[in-house]
C-alpha cells in the first residue's frame, strides 16, 4: 500500500459499506476498507500512514457548476458585494481609478446588488461619472446578468447613439431615449472590448491560484464554465491551457468542462475539433453543452409563466426562442453530447423540458443524462418531469440565503412553496447535485450542506419552508456521488469504495453529530486526490 489513512470516522458514501475507520490506498486507487485492525497491518515499511485522530473523512467534494476563470477575475476586481450605498459603491471604485488609469485599463467592479442599498434604486451611467469621467468604468450586478457603465465607457462601446426603441440591444433608457448605461444578459457580450483576454501563461496561473482556493474547501472536482468568460468564444484558447497543464501533470483537481455556446454554428465547429462529448484529458474532460434560457430573479429577468407580482406587466425574458433552443439542442444530442441548462423561472423550465422531451423523442438515446442548472421556481407537475425524463438538476443550496428575501413577493406564496424543494427532488429518486455557482457566491462546500439541512439565513434568523430541506447524509450525497453521477462517474468517483478513485477529504468535526447550524463552521483540515495529499491545513 502507498498510503493508510487510520484512527478516523469514516463515511463512505457507500450503501454497502457506510462507515469504517481506516483506508488504505495504491496507486491513486481505494484498495481496502475496514477497521484499523485489519488495515492497519497491510502497512508496508514504505507505506505512509496518516493518522486521522478521530476526524472525519468523507468522499472529496464535487461542485457541479461553477466559473473557475471567473473567480479569479472577481478577485481582481472592486468588490461591491458588501456596499449598502451608492456612495459607498462610489467611495471603493475611486479608491482604484489612478490605478486603472495607470494601468490603461477598465476599472471593473462587482457584485453590487442594490436591493441591499440604503435606497435600492439600479445606479445609472450618469452615477458613474461622478467616479470618473476619464477612465471607463464598468459595474457588474451579483447575479451577473446586469451591467452598469459610465458614460466613457459607453462611448468606447460604441453604443451611446443607440436609442430606445430602434436599438436591438437589451439596455436602459432615459426618459429622452438616450441610454443610461445599463446592459442586460447576452447584450453584455458587447462589454468583451472592455477586457483584455489573458495569455496562455496567465490563463495557467489563474487556474492553479483557483485550483487551489478550491482545494482548501476539500473541493476535489469542479464543473467548470469558462469559454465564453470573456463574452467572445474563447473555447479553443481555454481549452487547450487545461489541456496543457494536465499533460504537464499540474491540474490539480478534476474539472468537467460545461461548454458555453450561444449559436448552434460555434457548437458545431467546436464538435468538429478533437474536443468530443465526454474526451478525456488526463483530468480534463469535455463535460455537456451549457447554454442559458433565463436570467435572474433579482434582475427580473428569470421567465416566469405568471409574470412578476410585484412588478406587474414584468415576465422576464427567453434568451433563445424555441426553435432556436431545438437547434442548439439537437446539434448536442445528436452528437451525443449531455446537455446543461440554465433555468430559473417556471416558463423556461417548462419551455426547456418540452424542447428535451422532444430531442429525446426524435432521436432516442440511452442515458442522455440532460440536467438544469438552478432549477429554482416549479409547480409539482413541471418537477414530476424531471422524474419521467430522467433530468438532472444542478442546484445551489446557498442561494437561498438572498433568494428567501425575493421569491415570495416575485413569485407568490403558492409558487414559492413548491419551489427549491430539495426534499421533493430525493423522495421522487431525482438526481441532484450541488453547486456554487461561484463567483456568484463561495465554494464553500460546507456552509452549502449547512443551508441544505437549517433552509435558515447564515445567522438563523429566519427560515424559510423548512420541511423542503434534507438530511445531512443526503446532503454531503448531493456534493459527491450525485457530482460524479453528474459527470458520468459514478463508477469511478463520488464515494469511499473499493476500486474508485482515491479523492478525499478530511473534517474537523464529524458534521452528522454537529447541531445543523453549527455544521457551516466545521473546517477542512485535508484534501487528497488521486492518494496524494493536495491541501493540509497547518
Ligand atoms: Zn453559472
Amino acid at each position: 500500500m502507498d498510503t493508510i489513512f487510520y484512527n478516523g470516522i469514516i463515511r463512505t458514501q457507500d450503501n454497502a459499506y457506510p462507515t469504517c475507520s481506516a483506508v488504505a490506498v495504491k496507486n491513486g486507487v481505494i484498495m481496502r476498507l475496514g477497521g484499523d485492525e485489519e488495515i492497519l497491518p497491510l502497512a508496508l515499511p514504505e507505506t505512509k500512514r496518516i493518522d486521522l485522530a478521530g476526524r472525519l473523512m468523507l468522499p472529496g467534494f464535487i461542485d457541479a457548476h461553477l466559473h473557475l476563470l471567473n473567480y479569479i477575475e472577481f478577485l481582481e476586481q472592486v468588490n461591491l458585494s458588501e456596499a449598502r450605498s451608492l456612495r459607498q459603491v462610489r467611495e471603493l471604485c475611486a479608491a482604484k481609478v489612478a490605478q486603472a488609469a495607470e494601468k490603461g485599463r477598465w476599472l471593473g467592479g462587482v457584485s453590487f446588488n442594490q436591493d441591499h442599498w440604503d435606497v435600492p434604486k439600479m445606479p445609472t451611467r450618469k452615477d458613474l461619472d461622478e467616479i470618473s469621467r476619464d477612465v471607463p468604468i464598468v459595474i457588474r450586478r451579483a447575479c451577473f446578468n446586469m451591467s452598469v457603465v459610465n458614460t466613457k465607457g459607453m462611448e468606447m462601446l460604441g453604443i451611446m447613439g443607440e436609442r430606445e426603441g430602434l436599438t436591438s440591444m437589451l439596455l436602459g433608457f432615459y426618459d429622452d431615449g438616450t441610454p443610461n448605461g445599463i446592459i442586460r444578459q447576452h447584450s453584455q457580450d458587447v462589454l468583451a472590448k472592455a477586457v483584455t483576454i489573458p495569455g496562455p501563461e496567465e490563463l495557467k496561473e489563474m487556474i492553479l491560484k483557483a485550483c487551489a482556493d478550491m482545494a482548501k474547501q476539500g473541493i476535489t472536482s469542479v464543473h467548470s464554465e469558462d469559454y465564453i468568460n470573456y463574452a467572445v468564444d474563447s473555447s479553443e484558447l481555454i481549452s487547450r491551457v487545461y489541456k496543457e497543464l494536465a499533460a504537464e501533470g499540474n491540474l490539480p483537481l478534476r474539472v468537467y468542462q460545461q461548454c458555453a455556446f450561444r449559436t448552434k454554428e460555434q457548437l458545431e465547429a467546436f464538435l468538429a475539433t478533437e474536443n468530443k462529448p465526454g474526451a478525456e484529458f488526463g483530468r480534463y474532460k469535455i463535460g455537456p453543452l451549457k447554454v442559458f434560457e433565463d436570467g435572474a430573479l433579482g434582475a427580473r429577468t428569470a421567465c416566469l409563466k405568471d409574470g412578476y407580482q410585484n412588478d406587474p406587466g414584468k415576465k422576464g425574458i427567453l434568451i433563445h426562442p424555441k426553435e432556436e433552443l431545438y437547434g442548439l439542442f439537437v446539434t448536442a444530442h445528436k452528437n451525443g453530447m449531455q446537455i446543461a441548462t440554465h433555468c430559473i423561472g417556471d416558463e423556461a423550465l417548462e419551455v426547456t423540458m418540452d424542447t428535451y422531451e422532444r430531442v429525446m423523442n426524435e432521436y432516442p438515446r440511452v442515458d442522455p443524462r440532460h440536467g438544469i442548472i438552478h432549477c429554482q421556481l416549479m409547480t409539482r407537475e413541471l418537477q414530476e418531469r424531471f422524474r419521467q425524463l430522467n433530468i438532472v438538476g444542478y442546484v445551489q443550496p446557498v442561494f437561498i440565503e438572498s433568494d428567501m428575501n425575493i421569491v415570495d413577493d416575485c413569485a407568490g406564496s403558492e409558487l414559492a412553496k413548491q419551489s427549491y424543494n430539495w426534499r421533493a427532488f430525493i423522495d421522487m429518486g431525482v438526481h441532484i447535485c450541488g453547486s456554487s455557482d461561484c463567483p456568484v457566491e463561495a465554494f464553500d462546500i460546507l456552509p452549502n450542506i449547512c443551508y441544505c439541512v437549517t433552509r435558515a439565513k447564515k445567522d438563523g434568523s429566519k427560515t424559510w419552508y423548512p420541511e423542503n430541506g434534507i438530511t445531512v447524509d443526503e446532503a454531503v450525497r448531493m456534493f459527491t456521488l450525485e457530482g460524479a453521477y453528474a459527470s458520468f462517474e459514478e463508477s469511478v468517483k463520488g464515494s469511499i469504495t473499493v476500486g474508485k478513485l482515491a479523492d478525499l477529504v478530511v473534517i474537523d468535526k464529524d458534521i452528522y453529530t454537529l447541531k445543523p447550524e453549527e455544521i457551516q463552521h466545521a473546517q477542512v483540515e485535508m484534501t487528497v486526490v488521486d492518494g496524494q495529499v493536495i491541501y493540509e491545513k497547518q
